[in-house]
């Protein structure tokens, strides 16, 4: 792919600051587009948002929580005060809150749901109307393994994500009359906080089902999003991509 094979183009990247959202953006802002980036914690998008300009790509980052409606919105106008238009929404922004399912509290099926389905949903909604205005438009949910074969340990995070993958599909029907084409991506075991956090016996059992036995890198899932963002996929839409290293075939 060109250089600048997304020049002109608006990206949003919900959770971009750190992680595979942070990749994501690094690489289509390295592609020509401009990225704005949003997260919860401030000064983590500062640094996020400098450390793709030293790159010589155009970053803004943005406050906003993804469960509130009203931090949505603001995102989106935001995005479309400042470059005129959205192009490329990728809902990344996720969280785990990990337990057995005889075990699991309310608030931790509550927040997973939150984030992970309620987030994107309204992100798509809002962003959405700007895309059908303008005729165009690609959205890529960030999905997981576990959302198509399950994990135990991880209903409500395996719900979230099943459920973020319905939703891409119906909307892909929905929005396909006006261009705009919907994606979903499912990383399998990647390396970032998320991940950290797990306890090194479950890390180790999961990566002993990856066929190519190394647990991948966030660059690996941006690649996919690279490909799902530009001309090459005009074709492309209701599908989900698996970049897993064969955890799930
Ligand atoms: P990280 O925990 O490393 O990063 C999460 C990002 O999301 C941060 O930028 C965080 O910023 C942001 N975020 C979290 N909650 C909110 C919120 N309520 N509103 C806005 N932003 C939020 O996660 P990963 O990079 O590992 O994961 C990214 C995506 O990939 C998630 O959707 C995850 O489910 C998915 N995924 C990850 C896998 C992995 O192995 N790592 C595997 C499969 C899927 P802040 O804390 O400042 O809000």
């Amino acid at each position: 792919m060109g250089a600048e094979a997304l020049a002109g183009k608006v990206v949003v990247v919900t959770g971009g600051s750190r992680g595979i959202g942070f990749a994501i953006a690094s690489l289509l802002a390295e592609d020509g587009a401009a990225v704005v980036v949003s997260g919860r914690d401030a000064a983590r998008l500062v640094r996020a948002s400098e450390e793709i300009e030293a790159l010589g790509g155009t970053a803004v980052g943005v406050v906003a929580d993804v469960v509130s409606r009203q931090d949505a919105d603001r995102l989106v106008d935001t995005a479309r005060e400042r470059f005129g238009r959205i192009d490329i929404l990728v809902n990344n922004a996720g969280i785990t809150r990990d337990g057995l399912l005889v075990r699991m509290k309310d608030a931790d099926w509550d927040e997973v749901i939150g984030v992970n389905l309620r987030g994107a949903f309204l992100m798509m909604r809002a962003v959405s109307k700007t895309m059908v205005r303008q005729r165009s438009g690609r959205i890529i949910n960030i999905a997981s393994t576990a959302g198509a074969m399950g994990n135990a340990g991880q209903v409500n995070y395996s719900a979230a994500k099943a459920g973020l993958i319905g939703m891409t599909k119906a909307a892909a029907r929905e929005l396909a009359h006006w261009g705009i084409l919907v994606n979903a991506v499912a990383p399998g075991l990647i390396e970032t906080d998320m991940t950290a956090a797990m306890s090194a016996e479950a890390r180790e059992a999961l990566l002993a089902q990856v066929p190519l036995r190394r647990i991948g890198t966030s660059r690996d899932v941006a690649e996919m999003v690279r490909f799902l963002a530009g001309e090459g996929a005009a074709y492309v839409t209701g599908q989900v991509f698996h970049v897993n290293g064969g955890l799930y075939m």
